[in-house]
C-alpha cells in the first residue's frame, strides 16, 4: 500500500517549502485546502494529511521508565500518524486523530540535527509518531536526509518502517553509515493485525535491497504476539530473515512481546473489534502497561533467540522495555542496567567504524 491522500490541508507558513512543494506536485487530485495554523484533529479521517510546522522540538529522548532497561534512543520527530493502520498501535490511543501530518520545516530540524551530533555518539531513528517512510514518496524527506547523514561521525540514524517505501534509500550507497530496519512478525500476525503492511517475505525483500546499498539492517521482533503455533511461526520467520540478510550488516535485533497501556483496549475494541490480541492474560507492570506473565514472556524470548543463535551466535539482540530479570534469566546479564544496554548497542559504532 502506498499512501495518497484525497485531502491535504496546508498552513501558508509552510506552502513555499521544499516538502510541501513536493507533496502537492504528487497528489494532483486530492482537494487541497489552506488553513492557518492547521493541526490533526479528531474528527479528521486517515485519508488527511497536513502539511505543517513542527510545533516542537524535532530530537527527543525516547521515553524512559526507571524499573525496566531502557535503550537510550532519540527521536527525531518528523510527523504524526500512520495509515497502515496495525490493531495494536499506541498511536490508536496517544494522537487523538487519525490524520496524518508532515513536517515542513527542515530548516530547524537540520539546525538541530547538527548541535546533537555534536555530542556523545547516538543512536536517533524517526519511526516513533509515524512510520520512518510511510510517507517518503511524498515528502523525500530521507533523500535530504541521507546526504547530511553521510557526513556526519557521531551518529547511527536508524529508518525503521513496515514499508517497501525503499526507493530514496536505494538512491544512495551509504557504506554502512545509515541504518534501515523493519519490524517483523508472521505473516498470520501481519495479516490480522498489520492490515495495511506489506508481507513479511517483502519486507525482508526490501530490507535485502538495503542491504546490497550498504545499509546496516535492523529487525525488531515487536511487538511479538502470542498466537496459535507462535513457536513454529516466530521460528520461520528467523528463518527467512537469515535467507535474506547477512548476519554480518546486522546492526542490532530487538525483541518486546505485546504490551499496552490500560487506555488503550477501549480504543482497540472500537477501531477493531475482530481482533483477539488484548484478551489474553495479562499482568500489569511496574510502568502501568499491561505484559504477559514473565515465564511466557521468557519462554518467547528463548525460541526466538535461540533460532537466531543457530544462524548468529554472536547476534547483537536486545530487548526492548524488558525487566532487569529478564535480562538476566534469559540472556545471563546479571543486575543489567540502562547503561548497559547502552554501552552493548553503542558496540554498533566500532563494529561498522562509524567514527
Ligand atoms: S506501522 Fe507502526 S506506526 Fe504504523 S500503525 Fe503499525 S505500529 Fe503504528
Amino acid at each position: 500500500m502506498r499512501y495518497l491522500p484525497l485531502k491535504v490541508v496546508v498552513d501558508p507558513v509552510v506552502s513555499d517549502t521544499a516538502i510541501a512543494r513536493r507533496v502537492l506536485s504528487l497528489v494532483p487530485c486530492a482537494e487541497v485546502v489552506s488553513v492557518p495554523a492547521c493541526a490533526p484533529g479528531p474528527h479528521d479521517t486517515g485519508s488527511t494529511l497536513f502539511l505543517m510546522n513542527n510545533p516542537g522540538p524535532f530530537v527527543k529522548k525516547c521515553p524512559e521508565t526507571p524499573q525496566y532497561v531502557c535503550c537510550g534512543y532519540r527521536i527525531l520527530n518528523i510527523g504524526t500518524g500512520c495509515p497502515i493502520g496495525c490493531t495494536y498501535c499506541i498511536l490508536n490511543e496517544y494522537l487523538g486523530s487519525r490524520a496524518m501530518s508532515a513536517y515542513c520545516n527542515t530548516e530547524p530540524l537540520f539546525r538541530e540535527l547538527a548541535e546533537v551530533v555534536k555530542g556523545p555518539f547516538l543512536r536517533l531513528g524517526s519511526g516513533e509518531f509515524t512510520d520512518s517512510l510511510v510517507l517518503d514518496h511524498l515528502t523525500g524527506l530521507s533523500a535530504d536526509l541521507i546526504p547530511f547523514l553521510l557526513k556526519q561521525r557521531n551518529l547511527l540514524f536508524e529508518f525503521k518502517t513496515k514499508t517497501v517505501n525503499i526507493n530514496n534509500l536505494i538512491k544512495y550507497e551509504v557504506q554502512r553509515k545509515i541504518m534501515a530496519s523493519w519490524s517483523v512478525n508472521p505473516d498470520v500476525i501481519v495479516k490480522a493485525e498489520e492490515h495495511g503492511a506489506p508481507s513479511l517475505e517483502k519486507r525482508l525483500a526490501a530490507a535485502r535491497e538495503c542491504m546490497k546499498k550498504g545499509y546496516i539492517i535492523g529487525f525488531h521482533f515487536d511487538p511479538i504476539i502470542k498466537h496459535d503455533n507462535w513457536e513454529e511461526n516466530y521460528t520461520k520467520v528467523v528463518d527467512l530473515i537469515y535467507q535474506h540478510v547477512e548476519p554480518s550488516c546486522i546492526g542490532w535485533i530487538s525483541l518486546g512481546c505485546f504490551r499496552f497501556v490500560p487506555a488503550l483496549k477501549p480504543v482497540v475494541q472500537r477501531l477493531y473489534p475482530h481482533t483477539k490480541i488484548i484478551y489474553e492474560e495479562f499482568v500489569q507492570g511496574k510502568d502501568r502497561k499491561m505484559r504477559y506473565f514473565r515465564p511466557l514472556r521468557e519462554h518467547i524470548y528463548d525460541v526466538i533467540i535461540s533460532r537466531i543463535k543457530k544462524y548468529h551466535p554472536d547476534a547483537p539482540v536486545y530487548f526492548c522495555m524488558e525487566t532487569p530479570a529478564v535480562w538476566e534469566r534469559v540472556l545471563g546479564k546479571k543486575t543489567f542496567s540502562s547503561d548497559g544496554l547502552c554501552g552493548m548497542l553503542d558496540e554498533v559504532r566500532e563494529k561498522f567504524g562509524l567514527d
